[in-house]
């Protein structure tokens, strides 16, 4: 089992560890900063060191039960010892782009209290999420767009933290959710927005002020029920 570093430290740039399995040009390290593929969030990308030697980590992704550096080139063994670079440029965008789709959510949940999250993907110049939202027009999406801007300038801290799954299931609001419900996850692991829990593992800014304003540069209709708004982060 990898150890995710960057659950307790979003903010971590370099790490050392040791190399516990290899499948071709694919590495298992026993723990790593990159993030990992999932959750609407690409992996990070950056280099992998070992004496002379370096590896470009061009991926990190789960398969068959392991998480795997998938580095440009053979040679490293297991045993081997090895320095963890992230290409911090990108993995900071996508911390911005990601807590900007947190308080999207909240800003679409202060008109649309019942709407839920159906979809999104984070990528580096514009990401998109999708709401089960029935109408929606210009004036809405100003609105929303206005509301998610006044959560940033706020500057409100942005807190990581575990609790127990039984806790978590009484807070409903921390699930947003509508397909993705975590079933045997003991711990949940959270991200608070002022007083608002959201159940999630990608990684955050650590203040509502370091995403930058937010412009929602389209919305699209997925559907009687689903809404598509699609954003950017200045
Ligand atoms: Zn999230």
């Amino acid at each position: 089992m990898t150890e995710l570093l960057y659950l307790k430290d979003c903010y971590l740039k370099e790490f050392e560890a040791f190399v516990t399995d290899v499948w071709g040009s694919r590495v298992e390290l026993d723990k790593t900063a990159f993030y990992v593929h999932g959750g609407g969030q690409p992996s990070d990308t950056g280099t992998l060191f070992s004496g002379e030697l370096s590896f470009k980590v061009l991926e990190v992704k789960r398969d068959q039960g392991k998480i795997w550096h998938i580095l440009d080139s053979g040679g490293l063994k297991k045993g081997d010892k090895v320095k963890g670079k992230i290409d911090w440029a990108r993995r900071y965008k996508l911390m911005r782009m990601h807590t900007a789709a947190h308080i999207l959510t909240k800003a679409v949940q202060s008109f649309y209290p019942q709407a839920l999250v159906t979809g999104g993907q984070l990528d580096l110049e514009e990401s998109r999420d999708d709401y089960s939202i029935g109408e929606i027009n210009e004036e809405s999406v100003k609105m929303i767009e206005e509301k998610a801007n006044e959560i940033v300038r706020a500057n409100l801290p942005v807190e990581i933290g575990e609790m127990p799954r039984q806790e978590a299931l009484k807070i409903p609001s921390i699930f947003k959710l509508r397909d993705v419900m975590p079933k045997n996850i003991p711990m949940i692991r959270y991200v608070k927005i002022g007083n608002d829990h959201n159940a999630c593992g990608g990684t955050h800014v650590s203040t509502t002020g370091e995403v930058g304003r937010i412009e929602i540069t389209r919305a699209i209709n997925k559907g009687k029920d689903n809404k598509r708004l699609y954003f950017r982060v200045q």
